[in-house]
């Protein structure tokens, strides 16, 4: 039985005067909560949010990592340096890295093996774009990203890995793929987990959906067989409506 796994995306927002109201939020509004939690905050956010999780079941998150670990990459934020802040858990691949800042799946791999391999569990996000899934193309795209993405990873580490299913006309659209084409693409890339590490890594692997999660269809996209959690970004930046979607069921 998979634990269903609730994760929030802050994006490139807040304050820290904000992020530490709505951490506090959380951890009050989620103590004894039945379901794993997670935060991603701006990295100028960690070292704000870090103490007030520490110990409350809410994990803390990087929204993305640095392929190298350490050198001449300014701008860059080192798995090194997240981990000094407390950071346990690196979002990898997310459709505005790889749509808006170009990242492709070669450099995407490079950086869930670094996070793996320095202990950080790994959330790597896979979706299609509107007109690949027009073009009937959505299985290949999420399976060559998936299959690309796991690249080099042995099978002892795939317990740390999540993928996140998050179609890109979705995200932060207000659309939401109908719940049963969002459990279909789940249990198809739980099959290629399967074809990739075998039928019981891909019994245990965590798929979440994302993509313009809510409130009001949190419950009925979670309802689906394969479908093991959310992550969410729009509706992750308020105690009001992060909540109901932490404490479905
Ligand atoms: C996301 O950023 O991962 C996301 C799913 O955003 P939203 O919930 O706003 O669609």
């Amino acid at each position: 039985m998979r634990d269903y796994y609730i994760a929030g995306n802050w994006k490139m927002h807040l304050t820290r005067r904000e992020a530490a109201d709505l951490a506090g939020a959380l951890v009050k509004g989620l103590k004894g909560g039945k379901h794993r939690y997670l935060v991603a905050p701006g990295f100028t956010l960690l070292e704000t949010v870090a103490p007030i999780v520490k110990g409350s079941g809410i994990r803390l998150g990087a929204q993305n990592a640095a392929a190298e670990e350490q050198g001449a990459h300014t701008g860059e934020v080192s798995v090194l340096q997240l981990k000094d802040l407390g950071v346990e858990t690196v979002i990898l691949g997310h459709s505005e890295r790889r749509h808006t800042y170009l990242e492709d799946d070669g450099l995407i791999n490079r950086k869930v093996k670094l996070a793996l391999k320095h202990g950080f569990e790994v959330i790597l996000c896979v979706g299609e774009l509107l007109e690949e899934r027009q073009a009937g193309r959505a299985e290949t795209v999420c399976e060559s990203q998936t299959v690309k993405g796991l690249e080099g990873v042995n099978a002892a580490d795939l317990d740390r890995v999540v993928i996140a299913y998050e179609p890109v006309w979705a995200i932060g659209t207000g659309k939401t793929a109908t719940p049963e084409d969002a459990n279909a693409m789940h249990g198809w890339i739980r099959r290629v987990i399967g074809k990739l590490y075998g039928s019981a890594p891909a019994e245990g692997i965590i798929i979440q959906y994302g993509g313009s999660v809510k409130p009001e269809n949190a419950a009925q996209l979670m309802a689906g067989e394969h479908i093991d959690g959310a992550l969410v970004g729009g509706a992750s930046l308020k105690a009001e409506t992060f909540l109901p979607i932490a404490r479905f069921g």
